[in-house]
């Protein structure tokens, strides 16, 4: 599988790398001299320069072919999109826009047919979301899929799959270009209160299974660290808020925010789901 991806992207030309945020940006004789090398040929030395210099990965005496992927230019010239999979969920906010869920997609020929035709159009950043897209029966293969078309993936989900094994294993050696998780609340109460889903926030914080597998791949041993330490990230933000009070531009203590909550650096009780349910109606226009 490719280490890195070379693509036209708007007006420019980049060299990016699948689960970093870093890229490169490339002169175009650099891209062409990409897109017509034989696969079989070596990284040349620049690439092997740029590679170790931003991505500290070693192309030497490696080929080509097995190492970027060299997206074609497309006459469409399309930089970024979005594709819902689904718009079914397993959780049932109070706040939802959906309504009611559709799991149904598109079945796996008109998945593949779609992702080729995204591809083709330019995309180098693909965000795929729903509903929510981990439960979709077929979000595997076309993760799979978006990434070795050579598609940057950012995921959109709630994280209540995200510690599978299954996924584990599939992000751990194919890593998303970012995930972007709900949270929902920092506590049992109000995480399951507005998800209304019992057990909900206990399945977010450590799920069941969550173990990583043995083995991650070449990329590294790290597991997504939000099951470990949310609770601990949650409490630190409350505390940072204090901290961001005396910033230029930020409101003072005892200003901005009801209550004057932060200003005193202690951690917040979690407010619970029915007052905010209380405050939401009591505050709702009436006509
Ligand atoms: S997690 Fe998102 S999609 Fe699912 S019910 Fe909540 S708001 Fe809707």
């Amino acid at each position: 599988m490719h280490e890195l991806i070379a693509a036209p992207y708007l007006d420019h030309h980049l060299l990016v790398r699948p689960g970093s945020p870093k890229a490169a940006r490339l002169p175009v004789h650099r891209y062409e001299e990409l897109h017509t090398a034989p696969d079989t040929s070596a990284a040349p030395a620049w690439l092997a320069d740029v590679a170790h210099q931003a991505w500290e990965i070693d192309l030497s005496g490696r080929r080509l072919g097995e190492t970027v992927l060299v997206r074609a230019r497309s006459p469409y010239g399309y930089g970024r999109a979005s594709y819902e999979l689904n718009l079914g969920c397993n959780y049932d906010c109070e706040h939802c826009y959906l309504g009611l869920k559709q799991f149904a997609g598109l079945c796996w020929p008109e998945r593949e047919h779609l992702l080729h035709a995204i591809r083709d159009s330019g995309v180098l950043w693909l965000q795929l979301t729903g509903g929510e897209p981990m439960i979709d029966k077929l979000f595997s293969e076309t993760y799979r899929l978006a990434y070795e078309l050579g598609m940057m993936v950012e995921i959109l989900t709630n994280g209540s799959r995200l510690a599978a094994p299954r996924s584990l294993t599939l992000l751990t050696r194919l890593r998303p270009n970012r995930i972007t998780l709900s949270l929902y609340g920092a506590t049992a109460e109000s995480y399951d209160g507005l998800t209304r889903r019992r057990g909900a926030y206990r399945m977010f914080v450590r799920p069941r299974g969550s173990d990583p597998p043995h083995d991650h791949g070449s990329r590294g041993p790290e597991p997504p660290r939000r099951h470990r330490r949310l609770p601990d990230a949650s409490h630190r933000w409350l505390h940072r808020l204090s901290a961001l009070r005396h910033l230029p531009g930020m409101p003072a203590a005892g200003q901005g925010l009801p209550g004057g909550e932060g200003t005193t650096g202690q951690v917040l009780p979690t407010r619970d789901h029915k007052e905010l349910n209380h405050d939401r109606s009591s505050s709702r226009p009436r006509f």
